[in-house]
């Protein structure tokens, strides 16, 4: 059998982010990275704009601003991003202040979908050039602590530690793995709302400002802006009986005017937390994807705003119309989405809507889409042995779906975070 100083399962960016540091801090340490996908798939592949400001994909129960920025320092002298540059941005916060809200600055840098990939090819090459063993296309089923085994679908593999880090959409796999470690969590928290379409003449904020981070009373909040070529795209999830559903996200290609379609998507999210009885989010966030799936005959849905406004459900034939006049980028079902939103949570991302409007005057167009739903399950909140996210000795969880990050960046800081007490153990 295989056995390695530190095995990291997921190459998203917090896998990557633990693998660069050992590498830095012990060169002759021997690494094997894993990933289910025959390629490196993880975040980065997804339109890649990298924010580097806290708390922008912090989670604050777990960073507070000195660490975030001391583990940040680390990240931007390795990835040496080429910050972009904004304009006006004091017109657009002070129309925010009066109504309430706030326009957070941030630094921020966008390499697009096929820039991620060429990143992800470039890291894959360093990683083989420094002797760290890639295994692609293999997945990690189960774990043996006391034997500091791993089981694949291929082998054994034994391990000094270990970093787990499969992302959001490895959200079941890692509560299998703390149920078989017996690890306490809590997933009590989602992000849950639209993904907002609309031309960019009608949201021209992405010229001065290509991700602008509104935040909005009630805990609602703008994510993820992609522009210039920027499409809408579903993911995929499953439920534990096999149930299929989608959430929508985002994407943009890097800057080419020439290919660009004048369209620009963001999404607008509501943070739930359940307290008293305490729900589990990832079941509350499935339950209301299925019901969207229901209503859209496996489709996410879309409403066109003036539909909306009207109180009436977007038709095929409402996205033909004079008024309705961009293709909608995301086959989505036409619909209303208030028949399927808890309307709590409609009601706080329409006010968001209307203040958005204020300040950006324009994004209410009628002809504005709002896709529904855009969840974010990234809420599984394992009991932390220490500041490094050890659960148990020799193993340590980091990324979006340990609940460790929200993002590029902070996954790749608690990739970094979680190697420093993995380095203890060789
Ligand atoms: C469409 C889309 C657009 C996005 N755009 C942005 C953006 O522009 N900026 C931003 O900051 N964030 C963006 N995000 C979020 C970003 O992708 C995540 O925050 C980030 O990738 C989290 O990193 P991670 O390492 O935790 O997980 P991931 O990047 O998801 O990587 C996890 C890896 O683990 C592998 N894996 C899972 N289970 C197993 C297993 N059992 N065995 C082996 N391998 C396994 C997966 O195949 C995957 O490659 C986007 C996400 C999506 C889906």
């Amino acid at each position: 059998m295989d056995k390695f100083d530190a095995v990291i399962v997921g190459s998203g960016p917090a896998g990557m982010g633990a693998a660069f540091s050992i590498l830095k801090r012990k060169k002759d340490a021997s690494i094997l990275m894993l990933d289910k996908r025959p390629y490196s798939t993880g975040g980065m592949r997804n339109d890649c704009k990298m924010n580097f400001t806290f708390p922008i994909g912090f989670p604050l129960e777990y960073w507070d601003e000195e660490t975030a920025d001391r583990y940040l320092e680390e990240v931007t002298d390795f990835l040496k991003p080429n910050i972009l540059s904004k304009s006006n941005i004091g017109t657009y916060q002070a129309r925010a202040e009066r109504l309430g809200c706030s326009l957070l600055e941030i630094k921020q840098t966008h390499l697009g979908t096929d820039g991620g990939l060429e990143l992800i090819k470039e890291l894959l090459a360093k990683l083989k050039e420094s002797g760290v063993e890639l295994s692609l296309g293999e997945e990690m089923v189960g774990i043996d602590n006391k034997r500091k085994v791993i089981t694949t679908d291929k082998r054994e593999i034994g391990y000094k530690s270990i970093l787990i880090a499969p992302g959001r959409q490895g959200f079941h796999f890692l509560q299998d793995v703390m149920h078989q470690l017996d690890i306490n969590y809590m997933d009590n928290i989602i992000d849950v709302g639209i993904r907002v379409e609309t031309r960019l003449e009608h949201y021209p904020i992405v010229k001065d400002y290509y991700d602008p981070k509104f935040y909005f009373k009630e805990k609602v909040r703008t994510f993820c802006t992609n522009s210039g070529n920027a499409h809408v795209v579903k993911e995929k999830y499953a439920t534990e009986r096999g149930d299929i559903w989608y959430s929508v996200n985002g994407h943009a290609f890097k800057a080419d005017e020439s290919k660009n379609n004048g369209l620009v998507n963001f999404a607008l999210l509501k943070t739930v937390r359940f307290t008293e009885p305490l729900a589990s989010g990832q079941t509350f966030a499935e339950h209301l994807g299925l019901l969207a799936s229901l209503m859209g005959g496996g489709k996410p849905l879309m409403q066109r705003v003036g539909d909306f406004r009207l109180g009436r459900r977007s038709k095929v034939a409402t996205f033909n119309g004079d008024l309705y006049d961009f293709k909608p980028t995301l086959d989505a079902c036409p619909s209303d989405i208030s028949l399927a939103m808890p309307s709590k949570i409609l009601r706080y991302i329409w006010s968001a809507m209307k203040n958005l409007d204020t300040i950006v005057p324009g994004v209410l167009h009628p002809s504005t889409i709002m896709y529904y739903p855009e969840i974010k399950l990234y809420a599984n909140k394992p009991e932390y042995k220490d500041e490094h996210f050890q659960v148990c000795e020799g193993v340590f969880f980091a990324g979006d779906g340990a609940g460790t990050s929200r993002g590029i960046t902070g996954a790749w800081a608690s990739g970094i975070r979680a190697s420093l007490g993995m380095l203890e153990y060789f």
